[in-house]
């Protein structure tokens, strides 16, 4: 099915029906939607495979959607609006339609029962095998042209051409580039008038200044944590906080990194408050995002159980047994309303986040104002995008994929 135009051949050639470009999530779920419908479609991808990123979700395990409620940053009304049009009912239907059978694990995050990240690449290859598609790898999209009488001319780095009559636009975004994330959807997008906003990490570990953390590194901790930014707190988010030399790691830190990204580029003091009062048995240590508020909340509740365990314990053991050695060596020395304070509210500067390099998804990407979220149809006819290439994140807990799945799946049903 692919062709190298020649200018003097170029009227002599069809279009492709659909050409696909990104064969990861987005895309594959194109694929096999519209190869289901007949539909002739090319699926163009430049790693040398298929799904690179798939394979490395949830630790290679795949959290491939969530049943909750949708969490979106960016343009998130967008996303509900998609999400209302391909809903995980039908997300599901999809799944077990090439065999993937799913599993709940808590908070709404859903996962392949096998277990594996690789069940979902080799269903969906398998899927679309049987199906009018094509699939070209190491090929790599550089240039897109609409063309006057309708459809598209596209340019391959390696030179070739190919002429489309419709064009999914599905490539990701620049996150993780070791397994391909890279910003040429936005580059392509700003090349044919779409506004691109900002591209930043989310969905990664936080650095923070080192010398407080000095000696923690390795510890894990059920925490929650309040962003604050110029003194205020902004997010907040509950879990496992785990320490490394630079900062903090762990579920709930990374969920607070996309806000803490856009503070950092716009020179807001930023600053992360850990409680960990819920080690005393303050709180209810639920891992969940909450909405943030003043970080000191639980710090009667923590003096008066530090004042009961003084009373059985005495002095020198009050910290024994809740909170971890290296922990409480850090605090040996501070008084019971001291001691409170930094259990609900110990402040560390946040220096940095960590770069795309280490980023699960990059926040940032096509404003979707001129797109249909029931079709991921552009302004311009013929032309759809999908996937992380647009201007919204999602949450941890399986959002991300399954916004690209649904994205994907619309466009191959709706493509004319
Ligand atoms: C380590 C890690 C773990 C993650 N875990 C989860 C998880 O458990 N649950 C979850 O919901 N999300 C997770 N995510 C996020 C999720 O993987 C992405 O949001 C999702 O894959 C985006 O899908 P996509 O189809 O838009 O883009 P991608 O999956 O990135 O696919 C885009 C494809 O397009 C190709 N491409 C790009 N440009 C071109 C071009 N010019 N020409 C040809 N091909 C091109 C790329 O090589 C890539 O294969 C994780 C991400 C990472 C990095």
């Amino acid at each position: 099915m692919p062709t190298t135009m020649h200018p003097s051949r170029r009227r002599l050639i069809n279009f492709i029906p659909f050409v696909v470009i990104g064969g990861g999530a987005s895309g594959l779920a194109a694929c096999l939607a519209a190869g289901r419908r007949g539909i002739p479609t090319l699926l163009i991808e430049k790693n040398d495979r298929l799904g690179r990123k798939i394979l490395a979700t949830g630790g290679g395990r795949c959290n491939i959607m969530n049943s909750g409620p949708p969490a979106y940053f960016g343009d998130s009304d967008f996303a509900y609006r998609a999400l209302a049009a391909c809903p995980a009912g039908r997300l599901n239907d999809y799944f077990s339609s090439i065999g993937l059978c799913l599993k709940e694990e808590g908070y709404g995050r859903m996962y392949p029962a096998t277990g594996r990240a690789d069940s979902v690449l080799e269903a969906f290859e398998t899927a679309i095998e049987s199906l009018p598609v094509t699939v070209e790898t190491d090929k790599r999209l550089t240039a897109l042209s609409p063309l006057s009488g309708g459809g598209f001319e596209l340019t391959f780095q390696d030179g070739s051409q190919v002429l489309a009559k419709n064009v999914l636009l599905a490539g990701g975004g620049p996150a993780s580039p070791q397994l391909g994330g890279c910003d040429d959807m936005a580059a392509i997008a700003s090349s044919l008038g779409f506004i691109v906003t900002d591209r930043l990490p989310a969905l990664c570990a936080l650095e923070t200044n080192r010398r407080p953390i000095r000696g923690l590194d390795g510890l894990r901790l059920p925490a929650k944590l309040t962003l604050l930014s110029n003194g205020k707190p902004v997010d907040c988010a509950q879990g496992e906080a785990l320490f490394s030399k630079t900062g903090l790691s762990g579920v709930c830190a990374m969920q607070l990194a996309g806000r803490a990204a856009i503070g950092l580029e716009n020179k807001e003091d930023m600053q992360v408050s850990l409680d960990f009062s819920v080690l005393l048995g303050v709180g209810d240590g639920r891992m969940e995002r909450k909405e943030p508020k003043a970080p000191d909340i639980n710090q009667k509740a923590t003096l008066d159980k530090l004042q009961e365990r003084r009373h059985h314990l005495g002095d020198k053991n009050v910290l024994v047994g809740a909170v971890p050695q290296k922990l409480a060596k850090k605090l040996a020395t501070q008084t019971l309303p001291e001691l409170a304070r930094n259990l609900c509210d110990w402040r560390l500067n946040l220096t940095g986040v960590r770069g795309m390099r280490h980023a699960q998804v990059s926040q940032g990407g096509v404003k979707t104002d001129t797109i249909d979220p029931a079709t991921m149809q552009t302004s311009i006819s013929g032309l759809y995008m999908a996937g992380e290439m647009l201007n919204v994140d999602g949450d941890t807990g399986g959002h991300n994929l399954m916004f690209a799945f649904a994205c994907g799946f619309l466009a191959g049903e709706h493509v004319k």
